[in-house]
């Protein structure tokens, strides 16, 4: 056993009612123990330093990232969805890196009442940390911490979302089919568990594959006719589409093993966003999924790829240069 997975991370829950912190507390710490064997068997180390429940999310997350003296000015909300959690690194007085999950008290229902769902959200946050320390070691710390913008900067945190989320997801997946019984003392799987509070991954993708085309055709638009600058365009395309492509892996991550999987990508494929610019790098990007035989860095590299010709298609190409990045636009794919 690695030692470093023995720290103990600190667990606070102000932003829950007081009559279920104790509860959990108890049922956090349990899954920070879960997640410690797992990254025993993934061989990452699981760095958590802190888990903050807070009901003043982006405060607290804008605070502890003033800590580690970022420029902040951070937001849950994004194009498609809402973000109920953040992980980041943080430096402890020593100045080793660690992780702090900060999880948004208002997004997570009644603790105890639907319990399940809950622990779900939580367990998804805290597992992220195991799939940092993937990229800590892949990336070595100077270069993990580094802010500077370039175009492989972007788009390889952009592909490490795309597959993180997806292993998240099925990690979560399993550790949950471990812990959580229904009533009739089966175990839940994360795509029914999610299904029963009403979630559905693939309803939200489908949502944003509607609107895409319309979306990207009109901002490109009001670009070529002087009504947004590029930052403007930047700033809502780009987020726009990594967030449909991080759509993408939750659906897949919840039915890739079953049968609604392949029906579901045909559908995918067959919207009109899928025909103009997810097109094949949809497929190169799905076939990385859940591959264990190609190394992690090389199925990074072709998402990396994938995602790059997918804004290509939306009409947006990067070039890194002296002052960061060039973003360069012609017309989205017809
Ligand atoms: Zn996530």
């Amino acid at each position: 056993m690695n030692c470093e997975n023995l720290r103990q991370p600190i667990i606070e829950v102000p932003g829950l009612p007081v009559d279920v912190q104790q509860t959990a507390l108890e049922d956090i710490r349990r899954l920070v123990n879960a997640l410690r064997s797992v990254g025993d068997e993934l061989g990452n180390t699981f760095l958590l330093d802190r888990v903050l429940v807070s009901s003043q999310f982006e405060e607290d997350v804008n605070h502890l990232l003033q800590e580690r003296s970022e420029l902040t000015g951070y937001s849950a909300v994004r194009k498609n969805v809402h973000a109920v959690g953040k992980t980041f690194w943080i430096r402890s007085d020593q100045g080793d890196l660690g992780f702090v999950v900060v999880i948004d008290a208002n997004h997570l229902g009644t603790w105890g009442l639907n319990n399940a769902r809950c622990l779900t959200t939580v367990l998804h946050e805290l597992t992220h940390v195991l799939y940092e320390a993937r990229h800590l070691k892949r990336l070595g710390e100077k270069e993990y911490t580094a802010t500077g913008d370039t175009r492989e900067r972007w788009l390889d945190q952009w592909a490490c979302v795309i597959l993180d989320e997806f292993d998240v997801d099925r990690t979560v997946d399993a550790v949950i089919r471990k812990i959580a019984t229904k009533e009739d003392g089966q175990h839940w799987s994360l795509w029914e568990l999610e299904e029963a509070h009403g979630v559905d991954w693939s309803q939200s993708l489908f949502d944003a594959l509607d609107r895409m085309p319309q979306f990207i055709d009109e901002r490109v638009w009001q670009f070529h006719t002087w009504w947004m600058n590029i930052n403007e365009l930047a700033g809502e395309v780009i987020p726009f589409v990594n967030d449909l492509l991080v759509l993408v892996s939750h659906t897949a991550a919840l039915y890739i093993e079953t049968e609604r999987w392949p029906k579901l990508m045909r559908r995918i494929k067959e919207t009109e966003a899928g025909r103009r610019f997810l097109r094949d790098h949809l497929d190169s990007i799905v076939e990385e999924f859940d591959d264990k035989q190609t190394p992690f860095t090389m199925a990074l590299e072709r998402v990396y790829k994938a995602v790059e010709r997918i804004f290509g298609n939306c009409g947006l190409g990067f070039k890194t240069v002296d002052n960061g990045v060039y973003i360069s636009v012609t017309e989205p794919l017809r």
